[in-house]
């Protein structure tokens, strides 16, 4: 073998992630694992049994269409006229794709050459880099800054350079539990199309807004032709390993991104696309209900993490919540997520790797809360031990 390195330069530098690390930690150590964002308890039977009915129904055994089963675009159009007053042509205007994750790294292979710059809020989702990366382009991160993690508008103007082809934004944002105000939106928009940026939105925890609400950019005037709207079933129905994501844009941006998705995986799996449509279809109560139970854990978990000494950064959205270890005397989130296991069975995600610059999220951890309330008052209650 020459010794010439195997991995592709634009990959290197890029391990194993975060979350199957840490979840390998808590298979090792037994601890309960606040670590990788996936609840504990599936979503609602009725969808799980749809599934099981298209599978024996043959529905969605053999390759679906490229673009996603009819009943599911269907549905996913209905969803954005529902929640947001959004009309999309379910034929040429949604995608379906394997996770929001294909749907980010699709987009970003679809829309950008070599040398153009993208624009991102670190901290950031980890795929955000690597997909950046795979198409050659550039990441420009703008550090969002505790307590509260807003977006420094006049630093986004200042960062938008001749090369800026896109902006990558999340809201509400993992791992902060930012969500993006209106205003904000309004702002960013409005610099979208003046320097006639495209924007992808990464939107998963769409119904995960505890404080606030959440605004598709793609609503705001000059948007709707800029904008690549991603979501997922996995967060808000609670099947994460189901990998059904979608996109919702204009013709020519699906079709762009259709065309790096077909080579990716062609199609994702055909018979949970039929039991996510009827998800999409649950009432209102479902959504409210979600959103509310998520909205006790966050203030459960957020209780406990304060009691046992952390400053809390109490989410706006997401099922996460971002702590500072300062007051425990701690400097450094890699260590302490580390030891924590060995310290108090509990494992939770050093936000520095979230990170350009590490330095700016050293002292961050962040735990999730998509867990069982008892779970999670055992987690708090190993927890008080940090504090002596
Ligand atoms: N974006 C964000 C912000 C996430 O937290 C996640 C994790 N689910 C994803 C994208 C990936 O979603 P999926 O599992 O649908 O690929
Ligand atoms: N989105 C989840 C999180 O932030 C994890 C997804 C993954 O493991 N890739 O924890």
């Amino acid at each position: 073998m020459s010794d010439r390195p195997l991995l592709n330069r634009s990959l290197r530098g890029f391990g194993s992630t975060i979350f199957a690390e840490m979840s390998a930690l808590a298979v090792k150590t037994g601890a309960i694992n606040l670590g990788q964002g996936f609840p504990d308890t599936d979503g609602p039977e009725s969808v799980r049994e749809a599934a099981v009915k298209a599978l024996r129904d043959g529905r969605g055994n053999q390759y679906p269409p490229g673009p996603g089963v009819p009943e599911l675009r269907t549905a996913i159009t209905e969803h954005q006229q529902r929640f947001y007053g959004l009309t999309f042509d379910p034929d040429t205007e949604v995608l379906v794709t394997a996770g929001a994750t294909e749907a980010i790294a699709a987009s970003m292979l679809a829309l950008l050459e070599p040398g153009d710059e993208v624009i991102a809020f670190e901290p950031f989702y980890d795929s955000y880099a690597a997909s950046i990366a795979m198409a050659g382009a550039t990441r420009v991160p703008l550090t969002l800054r505790a307590p509260d993690f807003r977006p420094d508008l006049d630093a986004l103007r200042d960062a938008i350079t001749p090369r800026t082809r896109l902006l990558l934004l999340n809201s509400p944002h993992n791992p902060t539990g930012m969500v993006l105000t209106r205003d904000e939106v309004t702002a960013i928009a409005a610099l979208a199309v003046e320097h006639d940026l495209l924007v992808v939105t990464d939107e998963v925890y769409e119904h995960v807004v505890f404080d606030g609400e959440h605004v598709p950019l793609i609503s705001l005037p000059g948007m709707r032709d800029r904008t690549v709207s991603i979501s997922s079933s996995g967060k808000t129905f609670s099947f994460t390993g189901w990998k059904v994501g979608w996109v919702t844009a204009s013709a020519s941006l699906v079709a762009a991104v259709r065309t790096a998705k077909q080579y990716l995986t062609y199609v994702s799996a055909g018979p949970f696309q039929y039991a996510v449509a009827e998800a999409l279809r649950l009432p209102g109560s479902y959504f409210a209900g979600f959103r509310d139970d998520l909205r006790g854990k966050r203030d459960l978990l957020s209780d406990g993490l304060a009691a046992a000494g952390f400053e809390v950064h109490r989410p706006q959205g997401t099922y996460f919540v971002t702590t500072d270890i300062t007051p425990l005397g701690e400097k450094d989130g890699p260590a302490f997520c580390l030891g924590l296991p060995e310290r108090c069975g509990v494992v939770a995600v050093p936000n520095a790797v979230f990170y350009d610059d590490p330095d700016a999220g050293r002292t961050l951890v962040r735990f999730a809360f998509c867990k069982r309330h008892d779970v999670l008052e055992e987690a708090a209650s190993r927890l008080r031990r940090l504090a002596g």
